[in-house]
């Protein structure tokens, strides 16, 4: 089969490691904890399990494409208009349907820091884009860099906030220097897939009112805090000319029923989220703490999962780790040769991969 030579060159996105291939590919009996992904180690809120329960009978029909209750709930938790609005196939879909609708000629540029999340490049390589990739700053975007690469040509300027997989935040005022550096039509994305995280330390600054600059558009996710990964649901705050847009290039049934109904039933069980992040909170505390005992370094987070440095070949301890049942995120391919990435569980979980770790470790 004949394909392009920037398809050819795809490599496709690598997740965290599931569960059932590591008892699969190791034969491992015992527990096994996945610390890979990100994802809410508490896991659902109850309510969303019993929306889910709920619609299950309703499976036949097509989801609302215009997810309209849903749209509802969040506009006025938000106090956003519904047409700020987009929901998309998780936040991974949206990133797709920005780059459709607003990165369509050849000669557009696509600026981001790196490491990041790496479906700005994957995405970017699946549409041909020209990548302007710069290092990041101390685990950092480097907002400097960032205002000196753009061009005429820059169409679209990637922020991660807190950064995946460096747990960094960027400030306020940074995020407003790149948007006055850009003209009207270079589209800022911000990416707040860890919002509900960050906003719990208290120097995270609030973004949500950029969204009214008319160039930006703000990325979150119930993936993540809301702990609904496995039903792929994701929002895009933005003006409504970003979203009337984006609305014209996106599948009409992007979002299923199933997931609507769980989003609408977790955005009313606040307890959950606060449960969440207070669990984030007491285990990133503990495992600082870990950390700092055994003389290992890290970045601090303003996420669900913290950096660090093993100080020796991070592929090797990877897979020791997973030897023990403990799946955690290898950053060798991102050029951190000697780091791993850590999503913070339960207490529980958090023990269980310090012990490994001292054992591996030797200490
Ligand atoms: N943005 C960032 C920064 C992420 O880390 C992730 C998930 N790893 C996503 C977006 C995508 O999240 P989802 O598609 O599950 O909403």
């Amino acid at each position: 089969m004949k394909v392009a030579e920037y398809i050819e060159k795809l490599k496709p996105y690598e997740g965290g490691k599931p569960i059932e291939e590591l008892k699969r590919e190791l034969g491992i009996e015992g527990e096994i904890i996945k610390l890979a992904s990100n994802e809410n180690p508490l896991g659902p809120s109850k309510k969303a399990i019993e929306a889910i329960k709920n619609v299950a009978d309703k499976v036949n029909f097509y989801p609302d494409g215009d997810a309209y209750y849903l749209k509802d709930k969040l506009a006025k938790k938000l106090g956003v208009s519904r047409d700020n609005l987009i929901f998309g196939n998780g936040s991974d879909e949206l990133i797709e349907l920005i780059y459709r609708t607003f990165a369509t000629d050849p000669k557009d540029e696509i600026i981001y820091c790196y490491p990041t999340f790496i479906e700005y490049k994957i995405i970017g390589m699946a549409f041909n884009k020209k990548l302007i990739e710069l290092p990041l700053k101390d685990f950092a975007y480097d907002i400097d860099a960032i205002i000196d690469a753009t061009s005429p040509n820059t169409r679209i300027v990637f922020l991660n906030t807190p950064n995946n997989p460096t747990g960094t935040a960027i400030k306020r005022e940074d995020i407003e220097r790149v948007i006055e550096s850009v003209s009207d039509d270079v589209l800022v994305v911000i990416d707040e897939a860890y919002y509900e995280y960050a906003k719990a330390e208290d120097d995270y600054d609030e973004l949500l009112d950029l969204y009214k600059k008319g160039n930006v558009i703000i990325l979150r996710t119930f993936s993540k805090a809301y702990g609904l990964a496995g039903l792929r649901i994701g929002y895009g705050i933005a003006s409504e000319e970003i979203v009337n847009y984006l609305n014209r290039t996106r599948p009409p049934f992007n979002v299923n029923i199933v997931a609507q109904y769980a989003a609408i039933a977790a955005l009313d069980d606040d307890e959950h989220i606060e449960n969440s992040i207070k669990n984030n909170q007491k285990g990133k505390e503990y495992l600082y703490s870990e950390f700092d005992k055994l003389g290992l370094k890290y970045v601090k987070t303003y996420a669900n999962f913290i950096l660090f440095d093993v100080g020796d070949d991070a592929d090797k301890i990877y897979n020791e780790l997973l030897k023990k049942g403990v799946i955690v995120r290898s950053m060798s391919g991102y050029g951190y040769k000697t780091f791993l990435r850590v999503t913070i569980g339960t207490p529980h979980e958090n023990e269980i991969f310090i012990t490994r770790l001292k054992e591996i470790l030797n200490v």
